[in-house]
């Protein structure tokens, strides 16, 4: 498989560091609201990265932090913090308001079958983790304690900026988003490890350290979460865009200087959802969630469907109607696998199931190309392989799509009774008069729809195909 490596800007062929088995680990969520659909769909991509890499016979392990500490309104060391907002927001505690938002996001991760990662790990989970390794990283000289705050030294690296070309100077106070003076920094990038001068009075959290009182910095806990779930070595480190920078850059930082070597090797990172009047944000208050398209009459399946249709590595851009055109879409697609059901149980051909599978894994071996990989699923649907076969490479390539395909056409048989359950030899008939229409057969068509039809069936030609029911 070739990924686009973010760190290296091209694509790379994926390697791992040890033959036949994955690390990867995933930014969570900041669990002081609800995801917004934005947020899914990065969840959504990775999702589809984790089961293909598992499809294609690697043994993945996964792991995913829920920020419940430390994550303030900007992604540097300023602003609110988060977790506090939403817990003055509700009236709540912290941690009442974290367990809320985890298990609200995981209820919309399973409604768009997103699976759980392997290892869950909540940031206040981990406090001693982060104190090991930043009282490593002051006895190596990596950071400093100024103000009553711990700091990372970005000086002492050799490179800092990873993913883009940022100048200093764009980290100026009020070039930036969010970016306040904090007259204790050496360096303008450097960023908080450990806060124990917390502006914040009513900071709920805190925790003893060597010192003093206080709370771990936002980028620590990925990666002590990392590396003690997944060793010194991570494979694949996945996010949104907005990740790259500062979060994912002070991530490489902090893990190779306490480590002494490099660590994550590829880093793969979704681009945007936007709305037509810009990014889409929590904090702008009204936002798109999974009840919302539920409340509209929307599957979430239709928007897992509509982010495959869309390469990871594109902002994409929401709108009701283009959500519309993918249900549209989705619909017809699902009826079209209406008629395969017949063969439900029957055996499939091993060898034309690889053949009909090779555009699924082009599409997806060509960097995560979803959008080619639905357009293989029409093309499976169009060959002349036989039921059987068609039905089971639908159904290895929706064990890593996971839009649903079978259980929506068994819904769509179920409503209009379609032959969900049509006897084998009307089955075969109907094979066999499909591969003469395509041979253009007129002649032996016909016969084989008369005996079709003295079976007790009706045939008939829809614009998503033949259907055949019962009489
Ligand atoms: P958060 O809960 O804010 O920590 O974000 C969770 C994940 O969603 C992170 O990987 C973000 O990079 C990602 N994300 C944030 N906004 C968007 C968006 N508009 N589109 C896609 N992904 C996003
Ligand atoms: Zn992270």
């Amino acid at each position: 498989m070739y990924i686009y490596n973010s760190a290296s800007r091209k694509k790379e062929e994926f390697i791992p560091y040890n033959e036949g088995k994955v690390t990867m680990y995933t930014c969570g969520p900041t669990v002081y609201h609800f995801a917004h659909i934005g947020n899914l769909r990065t969840y959504i991509m990775e999702d589809v990265l984790e089961k293909y890499l598992r499809f294609t016979g690697l043994d993945v392990k996964r792991v995913m932090n829920i920020t419940d500490v430390g994550h303030l309104t900007s992604d540097g060391d300023t602003g609110d913090d988060k977790m506090l907002k939403g817990a003055k927001r509700e009236h709540k505690t912290v941690m009442e308001i974290a367990k809320f938002y985890t298990d609200a996001f995981f209820t919309d991760c399973k409604k768009l079958n997103i699976k759980t990662p392997d290892v869950v790990e909540p940031a206040t989970h981990c406090i001693d983790e982060f104190i090991r390794v930043i009282t490593s990283l002051l006895e190596k000289g990596y950071a400093y304690e100024a103000g009553g705050n711990i700091y990372f030294d970005t000086s002492k690296l050799d490179k800092y900026y990873i993913f883009n070309d940022f100048e200093e100077d764009d980290l100026a106070v009020g070039v930036r988003d969010g970016v306040e003076a904090d007259d204790n920094k050496r360096n303008k990038a450097d960023f908080v490890l450990w806060f124990t001068k917390s502006k914040f009075e009513d900071q709920e959290l805190k925790w003893d350290s060597p010192w003093g009182i206080g709370y771990p910095g936002w980028h620590i806990e990925c990666s002590c979460i990392s590396m003690k779930h997944l060793g010194e070595y991570l494979d694949l480190h996945c996010g949104g865009i907005d990740n790259q920078f500062p979060h994912h850059t002070n991530e490489i930082a902090q893990s190779e200087a306490y480590l002494g070597h490099p660590w994550c090797k590829y880093w793969f990172h979704v681009h945007h959802l936007n709305t037509g009047d810009g990014k889409m944000s929590k904090s702008k208050g009204e936002f798109l969630t999974v009840s919302l398209l539920e409340e509209k009459g929307y599957d979430p399946l239709v928007y897992r469907f509509f982010c495959l249709q869309s390469h990871y590595r594109k902002n994409l851009v929401f709108s009701w109607e283009n959500l519309d055109n993918a249900k549209d879409a989705y619909e017809k697609l699902a009826a079209r696998i209406v008629p395969l059901l017949g063969s439900k149980g029957a055996a499939a051909d091993e060898v034309k199931v690889s053949n009909l599978l090779k555009g699924f894994t082009d599409a997806l071996d060509g960097d995560l190309n979803t959008a080619q990989a639905v357009t293989a699923v029409y093309d499976v649907l169009k060959s002349d392989a036989d039921m059987a076969s068609k039905l089971a490479a639908v159904e290895r390539i929706d064990s890593v799509l996971s839009i649903g395909l079978v259980s929506a056409a068994e819904k769509l048989a179920e409503k209009n009774e379609a032959p969900a359950e049509l006897p084998a030899e009307v089955a075969a008939l109907a094979e066999k008069r499909a591969a003469a229409r395509k041979a253009k057969d007129f002649a032996l068509a016909d016969e084989l729809r008369k005996q079709i039809t003295d079976m007790g069936y009706i045939v008939e030609e829809t614009r998503q195909g033949t259907v055949i029911r019962k009489a």
